[in-house]
């Protein structure tokens, strides 16, 4: 199967490297045929992505921290000059202080907390605004509006030690995603998540004990193995075109089936 995105164009937000969830999603939508756009939060990030965009036969990569509003505005400016309508966004961003990210949730800070929930959940509200208004309007024959797709993790559903406020902030986007499907619904917008199982990326590693969990998950999972970035744009692919046309608010596990599991596997060994 190819060319499923043939015809769309859309905006990769959340590259940083070629271990990126954004970077599975990204190469599966290129082989499908979609004219991708990729932001960049800093120069320092630019060196490495705009190589990346050049082998998915992308030029079009630009600033943006979505904690800075006047920037957001600036970013989706730079791909209306362009670029006068996108069919989908991906919003593959988090952040939180590492040191928060190991020890008790009970002893987060409310500095911490607030950029928490800014940057890894506002986030996609913000998003969400700007690209709804570049979203074409839906046609009497059903066409036009668009799909986002968000990514989140099963700590905003159970307790993971360590994830502590990253797991409240997935909690506030796993929600989001259901309300701004809601409202973006009558446009055609679609808005969905994936709940990814863990990777090695360079954000999992400012989570404490993260070689651990990912080791539970391998051992534990049904499929007795941990998902990779591929995984991920394969249910990317899915959830940004048409496949998945009567799909939204949806938080989908792509994690080897772990979020089904309530104990320990009997073949498992102690770790
Ligand atoms: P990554 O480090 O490759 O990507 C995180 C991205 O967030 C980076 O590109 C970084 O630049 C961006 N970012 C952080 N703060 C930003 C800001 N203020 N403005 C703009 N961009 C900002 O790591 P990843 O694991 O690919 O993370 C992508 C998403 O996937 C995150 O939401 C993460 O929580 C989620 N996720 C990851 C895992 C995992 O195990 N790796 C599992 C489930 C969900």
């Amino acid at each position: 199967m190819n060319g499923l995105m043939t015809g769309k164009r859309g905006l990769i937000m959340g590259l940083a490297n070629d271990k990126s969830l954004a970077w599975g999603i990204a190469k599966q939508l290129r082989e499908q045929g979609a004219e991708l756009a990729f932001t960049y939060q800093g120069e320092a990030l630019a060196k490495r992505v705009i190589p990346l965009a050049a082998q998915l036969d992308s030029d079009f990569t630009f600033e943006c921290d979505v904690s800075d509003m006047a920037m957001l505005d600036a970013a989706f400016e730079t791909l209306k000059s362009r670029w006068e309508t996108i069919d989908f966004v991906v919003h593959a961003i988090g952040f939180s202080d590492k040191n928060e990210l190991r020890g008790k949730y009970v002893d987060t800070s409310l500095e911490n907390f607030l950029m928490t929930m800014n940057i890894s959940a506002y986030s996609l509200v913000a998003v969400a605004q700007r690209a709804a208004k570049m979203m074409p309007p839906m046609t009497e024959d059903g066409k036009g509006g668009g799909s986002i797709l968000t990514l989140t993790y099963y700590g905003a559903e159970k307790v993971i030690p360590h994830y502590n406020v990253m797991g409240v902030a997935k909690a506030a986007l796993e929600t989001s995603v259901k309300y701004l499907a809601n409202d973006l619904g009558p446009a055609n917008i679609r808005v969905n998540a994936i709940s990814a199982g863990p990777i090695k990326t360079l954000a999992a590693s400012g989570i404490g004990d993260f070689r651990y969990i990912l080791k539970w998950n391998e051992l534990n999972a049904p499929l007795r193995r941990n998902v990779t970035i591929d995984d991920v744009g394969g249910a990317g692919v899915y959830f940004l075109s048409n496949l998945s046309s009567g799909v939204t608010g949806e938080v989908h596990h792509v994690d080897a089936g772990y979020h089904v599991v309530g104990m320990k596997q009997e073949d498992a060994p102690d770790i």
